[in-house]
């Protein structure tokens, strides 16, 4: 067996079969993906890793996706909204401690009042950081319009997970209703890179009912779409979510995690200058989860930066990591890991996705 995984590493293009096969390695076959991803990676981006600084600002949502702590539906969790001022002084934080980049993330709304709050603080964090702040913002699916007011008061990077790209899943983790469409998403996609952002997307891995054969189109899916940056981590399943009733079928974490590191991996060899974030997920199963996701491939990494007292309810999944401290302690506790990891840090510096720069040459606007 390990012959073959060796004969598929050397290949320069994996077929979906190659795929299925690498993600069914053993524990003796996947450190040969392990070590090629981390080759690729020194070679290609080099070991370095670069930070977000992560404000999950308001955990108000109007969408019920099955699998989210924090959908609509849920009841039980406390809402919140952190002021901008608050919000302002997490960007602050970021760029005093040379992250460089912030991400802002929240539940998804398309009110006009939303989307001019957003507009008046992507305008405001440049502003306080004499432009010099990186944002990324991934607040789900809006207008193509929408989506350019945002670049144009500053964001230049966008996360928006497809999730799953395998339809008859998506539509098993979401209501097939006006407000989760797949073929929306899509689309929300492509608007993306039309505006001119450095695009992202990624899916969950362990998901009930989602197969190898699902997992290995999502990173063919990746590679066609020609995608500049992932976050892709392991389904955990919430208590107070209707996926919850499938928990019995669920793989265990531990090969949640496994199937993670190798979707990591394996992609890292498959498009090799484009970012790929060590997503805290990874965290929730392993303490030192995301810097194993380091040495495989991952090259960026999201401290959280929210003020601590709102992270108890930003909770997408159960045992989500560090909801208790402040961003002080994420920042020396994360350098020591990153270090022990092997990798450099990338402060001050915006880490941008050097696949991105090669895909704008390559269409002619640089
Ligand atoms: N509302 C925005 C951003 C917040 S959700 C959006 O949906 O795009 C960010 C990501 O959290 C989602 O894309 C999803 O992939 C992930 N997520 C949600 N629930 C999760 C769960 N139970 N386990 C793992 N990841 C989850
Ligand atoms: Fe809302 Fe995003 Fe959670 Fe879906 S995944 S319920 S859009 S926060």
């Amino acid at each position: 067996m390990s012959k073959k995984i060796q004969k598929i590493l050397k290949k320069d293009h994996f077929s979906k079969q190659d795929i299925v096969d690498l993600l069914k390695t053993d524990e003796k076959e996947r450190q040969l993906i392990y070590n090629k991803a981390n080759q690729v990676k020194e070679k290609c981006v080099g070991l370095k890793t670069y930070y977000r600084g992560l404000v999950e600002f308001s955990n108000k949502c109007y969408k019920d996706c099955y699998y989210c702590g924090i959908r609509a539906g849920n009841k039980v969790v406390a809402r919140y909204d952190i002021s901008d001022e608050r919000i302002l002084e997490s960007v602050k934080f970021a760029y005093d401690n040379k992250y460089a980049s912030v991400v802002f993330q929240s539940g998804e709304r398309d009110d006009a009042k939303f989307i001019e709050r957003i507009t008046n603080l992507l305008k405001k964090a440049k502003e306080i950081t004499n432009n010099k702040i990186g944002i990324t913002i991934s607040l789900g699916e809006q207008s193509l319009e929408t989506y350019k007011k945002w670049f144009d008061a500053g964001a230049h990077r966008y996360l928006l997970r497809i999730e799953t790209t395998n339809k008859e899943l998506y539509y098993k983790i979401h209501p097939e209703n006006k407000k989760h469409i797949f073929e929306k998403r899509l689309a929300a996609l492509d608007d993306l890179k039309k505006v001119g952002y450095q695009t992202g997307t990624g899916v969950m891995i362990g998901l009930p009912f989602q197969t190898y054969e699902d997992m290995a189109d999502d990173l063919l899916f990746f590679k066609k779409f020609d995608v500049d940056m992932i976050g892709m981590g392991p389904y955990i399943e919430h208590k107070d979510t209707p996926l919850f009733v499938h928990k019995e079928i669920l793989l265990p974490l531990k090969e949640r995690f496994n199937l993670s590191m190798k979707m990591i991996a394996i992609l890292r060899i498959m498009m090799k200058d484009i970012n790929i974030a060590a997503a805290t997920a990874l965290q929730a199963i392993d303490s030192i989860g995301r810097e194993k996701a380091l040495k495989v491939g991952a090259n960026i990494i999201m401290p959280n930066i929210t003020p601590t007292i709102n992270r108890e309810n930003y909770q997408l999944y159960e045992n989500k990591p560090c909801i208790d401290e402040g961003a002080d302690d994420c920042t020396s506790c994360l350098e020591a890991r990153i270090v022990i990891a092997g990798d450099d840090l990338g402060y001050n510096e915006w880490g941008d996705s050097l696949h991105f720069a090669k895909r704008k040459q390559k269409e002619g606007v640089v």
